[in-house]
């Protein structure tokens, strides 16, 4: 039943691959590789009437022998020219070369693209529609280099012949209750909708499942995690002001919140599970050592993860900061065989109370003496399936995971169903606000120049890209390029260096290290930068074509800057001249408020980029990438509706035994009890 994708036709082993690498392996993984956008070729559009970046069907005759150009190794462009009756564009394809020899002045095709105003009027690698009608909606799917949207639709169509009549997955009465499509319409329709409005009904029914599962999976882990037992801290209320005495400052209200709401959990007789999110720099060590003293004055080790080996040594400075010397263990990566043999011992024998380490900490060959509390200090979201894996270290461990990305409350909610959420909002007395421009085209120049005299003077920036090399489809400027171009040009002369998620790890070691030591000034990369870069004399964040970025992402790049004690500037650059996109843009110029950042993105964007993106990634998520959160909202209160009194046992047990294998399917092998 569940035949590989390569039983296609036209899908050899080659290819096989190739969807392999998208997450398809069989149709019936096909069937729910949902399309990322749909282009709407219903009915013809005259040439006249083409609006810029409409994607339309055109009905043209050629009126020129098509071309072919090589501008460059490995680049061939075709060209022709084409019209009807109401006016002439040009079609225009990059690296088909055959479309010269499969066409010819004078033959009328169906062509079907996006049009571009922007140098004449043009259709950008338009596809030829084989039918006399135009086909109506089509699927935009994710790609991988190597595949084309034809044989993915091929793939589609076929995983939806194979599989016209499934069983529907959700209780009867719940779907009409809900009022949700029937899962044969609605995959149908997600794929190869009959309209717009089947589309949307369509896309509506598989999000709101899979927002269900996801919820109810995580609500009903929670459920027995309540259940479970803990260990019960002792912790008085003098030891707390003890606590509070040692730190050199004043906590902040929000910090005394949190650490009144970790010491509740702690004391109680079931496991943490707590979420602390705060942005860069709003006090969150401070909470992670109170977590490991209270676990050490129990009798308990204590274990602090960063992600990065950088990070960890910063936390086992902060921890000795607190704690002796004999207390703390730092367990590095890539130790001899003698050296990592002796530092597990005194993990195992508990002779070291405060582990810290990177995600190491969790590899099997660790073996902690009584384990107690675990703090995980993380810049993105911390999944499912790490959590359980710190459960495995202890028994029923108490757990915090810190989290350096705001993300609005609506959201946690459902992300972190299955934790409790404490927030610290607004930042330790004294810090300064990273200063915020918008700047237009017209003062690029300008703010590069000013950017070479501060450089000079011995101050460090980050310029960041949104793609690492030049796409013919995308219209932003790449790292490689703008490297070049600035350090041809208004760098000249000043230290800049290249960095980019392609290269070899021990190639942007290097660079970060000349970064971190100042001998490289300025680093041009794209968002790599992001995750656990500290280099307290950078200064400056540029970012190119920012509109390319969530504001929160744009927000997180910006924490990069502003942690030395000279002032630091932000310049967020864009060549849109929409006026929603500077105004959007802008809203960073006035707030430094993550929490507030990532409300507006929510509104503004929906909550994909939250759910979908690789910032945040909710990997165990395949469809939520374009869910709206009124969807969102609605699942939530189906599946707490589940619990109520008064609700249908039979409907309840149906579905929490989908979502048991929704857990199950997607957490990483771990089932729910
Ligand atoms: P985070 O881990 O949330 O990014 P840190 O805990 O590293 O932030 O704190 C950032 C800086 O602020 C540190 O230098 C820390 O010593 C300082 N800090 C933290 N809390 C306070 C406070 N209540 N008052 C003053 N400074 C603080
Ligand atoms: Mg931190």
């Amino acid at each position: 039943m569940n035949a590989p994708i390569s039983s296609v036709k036209g899908i050899g082993g080659q290819k096989a691959k190739l969807f392999e690498r998208l997450g398809v392996c069989s149709l019936f993984d096909m069937l729910y590789f949902l399309p990322r956008a749909y282009s709407d070729y219903s009915r013809v559009t005259p040439v006249m009437a083409l609006e810029h970046g409409q994607d339309a069907a055109v009905r043209v005759t050629l009126a020129s022998e098509p071309r072919n150009a090589y501008p460059r190794y490995g680049l061939t462009i075709t060209t022709c020219k084409a019209q009807d009756e109401t006016g002439s564009l040009q079609l225009v394809w990059y690296n088909q070369p055959f479309r010269k020899s499969s066409l010819k002045n004078g033959d009328v095709i169906l062509a079907l693209g996006r049009a571009d105003r922007e140098k004449g009027l043009r259709i950008v690698n338009p596809e030829l529609c084989q039918t006399p009608e135009p086909p109506g909606i089509l699927p935009i799917y994710p790609l991988t280099a190597g595949l084309n949207q034809r044989l993915v639709r091929v793939a589609a169509k076929a995983a939806i012949k194979a599989f016209a009549s499934l069983k529907e997955t959700l209780p009867e009465g719940f779907r009409l209750g809900n009022s949700l499509a029937e899962i044969n319409f609605a995959l149908q329709n997600a794929h190869f909708p009959q309209d717009e409005a089947s589309k949307e009904r369509a896309l509506e029914r598989l999000y709101f499942e899979e927002a269900l599962m996801f919820v109810l999976s995580l609500k009903l882990k929670r459920r027995e995690r309540e259940a479970e037992s803990g260990i019960s801290f002792k912790i008085s209320d003098a030891q707390i002001g003890e606590f509070v005495a040692r730190m050199p400052f004043a906590l902040t209200e929000a910090q005394t919140r949190a650490l009144s709401e970790i010491a509740a959990d702690m004391r109680e007789g079931k496991p943490m599970n707590r979420i602390l999110q705060g942005d860069v720099g709003s006090g969150k060590t401070a909470l992670a050592l109170f977590v490991l003293y209270a676990a050490t004055l129990n009798g308990y080790q204590g274990a602090l993860m960063a992600p990065t080996e950088i990070l960890a040594l910063q936390h086992e400075k902060s921890a000795l900061e607190f704690f002796s010397e004999d207390e703390v263990l730092l367990l590095r990566g890539g130790l001899p065989a003698k050296a990592r043999a002796e530092a597990l011992g005194k993990i195992a024998s508990g002779e070291k109370r405060v582990i810290v380490g990177t995600h190491s900490l969790l590899q099997k060959d660790i073996e902690f003496a009584n384990l107690g509390a675990v703090v995980a200090d993380e810049q993105h979201r911390f999944g499912v399936r790490q959590r359980a894996a710190i459960a495995q270290k202890g028994r029923n461990t108490d757990v915090l995971i810190m989290s350096a990305t705001p993300i609005p409350r609506t959201l946690s909610l459902v992300l972190y169903g299955d934790l409790d959420v404490s927030v610290l909002d607004g930042m330790p007395p004294g810090r300064q606000k990273v200063k915020t421009y918008f700047v237009p085209t017209g003062k690029r120049a300008d703010m590069y120049a000013f950017l070479a005299k501060k450089l000079l003077a011995g101050e460090q920036a980050y310029i960041v890209c949104p793609l690492v090399e030049q796409s013919e489809e995308i219209p932003a400027i790449s790292a490689t390029e703008l490297y070049e171009e600035l350090s041809r040009g208004p760098l000249k002369g000043c230290e800049t260096a290249l960095l980019h998620g392609r290269q070899k790890a021990a190639e942007k070691q290097a660079v970060l290290d000349a970064f971190a030591a100042g001998t490289c000034r300025a680093l041009v990369s794209t968002s790599v930068v992001e995750v656990g870069v500290n280099v307290p004399n950078a200064t400056v964040m540029i970012v190119e074509d920012a509109d390319r970025f969530g504001l929160a992402q744009l927000h997180q790049l910006r924490g990069r800057v502003g942690r030395g004690a000279k002032p630091s500037s932000c310049f967020l650059l864009s060549r849109s001249e929409s006026e929603a996109v500077i105004e959007r843009i802008s809203y960073l110029t006035k707030t430094s408020d993550g929490f507030k950042i990532a409300q507006r993105d929510l509104e503004l964007r929906g909550p994909g980029e939250f759910l979908g993106t690789r910032q945040h990634g909710v990997s165990e998520l395949k469809l939520l990438g374009g869910v709206g959160m009124d969807t969102i909202k609605r699942a939530q209160d189906a599946a707490n509706a589940l619990f109520e009194h008064d609700a249908d046992p039979n409907e309840r047990d149906a579905l929490v035994s989908l979502a048991r294998d929704f857990y199950r399917a997607r957490m990483g092998g771990i089932a729910l009890n």
